[in-house]
Parts: structure tokens; sequence; C-alpha cells
């Protein structure tokens, strides 16, 4: 059931993505690939006073690559700065490491990519959004 439903999100992230498209006003635009699958993604954020005010992502990759960016996404838009990296090493550390309930429910939808954690091969996938958002934050 978990994996039907794991499937389910990922294929409607593909299919009715929410945040993929160009975004002219972004003041923040960074690529991200992960070679080893052939994701290659731009990431577009609209930062105004420290708030991630909108948000987008284009470009081409795999199921889980996608779906994650644009779970993120949905995840960070409205969020400041600070939320949103704090976002992030949660992300990271569920993916890479582990975290408790409480931080799995601070990822909402984006949770159910947890199991990547036991796919080593699909991990770089599932962090490529994540990890551009932090080079573009650090910036
Ligand atoms: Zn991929």
């Amino acid at each position: 059931m978990a994996s039907t439903f794991y499937n389910e999100v990922l294929t409607d992230h593909n299919i009715n993505p929410g945040h993929k498209h160009p975004l002219p006003d972004a003041n923040f635009s960074l690529e991200g690939v992960n070679p080893s699958c052939g994701d290659d993604i731009v990431l577009n954020l609209k930062i105004e006073d420290d708030i991630i005010v909108d948000g987008s992502y284009e470009g081409a990759g795999c199921a889980i690559s996608q779906a994650s960016a644009d779970m993120m996404l949905d995840l960070i838009i409205g969020k400041n700065i600070d939320e949103a990296l704090k976002l992030r090493d949660t992300f990271m550390r569920m993916i890479k490491e582990s975290v408790t309930e409480e931080e799995l429910e601070t990822l909402e939808e984006a949770s159910i990519l947890q199991d990547v954690s036991h796919m080593p091969a699909r991990v770089k996938c599932a962090v490529l959004g994540w990890r551009t958002l932090g080079e573009i934050i650090k910036k």
C-alpha cells in the first residue's frame, strides 16, 4: 500500500506539476545537474526581504527528481530563508541519516521520499532540487 501511494504521488507531480514553468520575475536562478541519472533542472526563486515569495523549476529529469523539486516548492514558497534552510536540512537528514517523527511531519508530502534512503542510486535524484536551493541561498 505504501509503495502504491508513493508511486501515485510521484506520478501526480510529474503529470500535473504545480511549479514547473518559467518565472520571468525570478531574481535567483541556478542550474542543478545530476550526471549519474541525467537530471538537469533550473531552480528559479523570487526572494524579497528574506521571503521566498515565488518559485518554479524547469528542465528535465527522472520522476523522482521532478516530483521532489515540485514538492520542495510547495513547502518553501511563502517561507523565509531560515525556514527554508531548516526544511532543507531536515530533508537531507531524512534521506541520508534519520529524522524524528515531528521533523518528518514538517516535510509534509515530501516525507514520502524517505523510502529513497534505501535506494542509494536515487538519492542524488531526490536531493537535487534541495541541493540547488542550498546553493542559491548561500550566494
Ligand atoms: Zn534522477
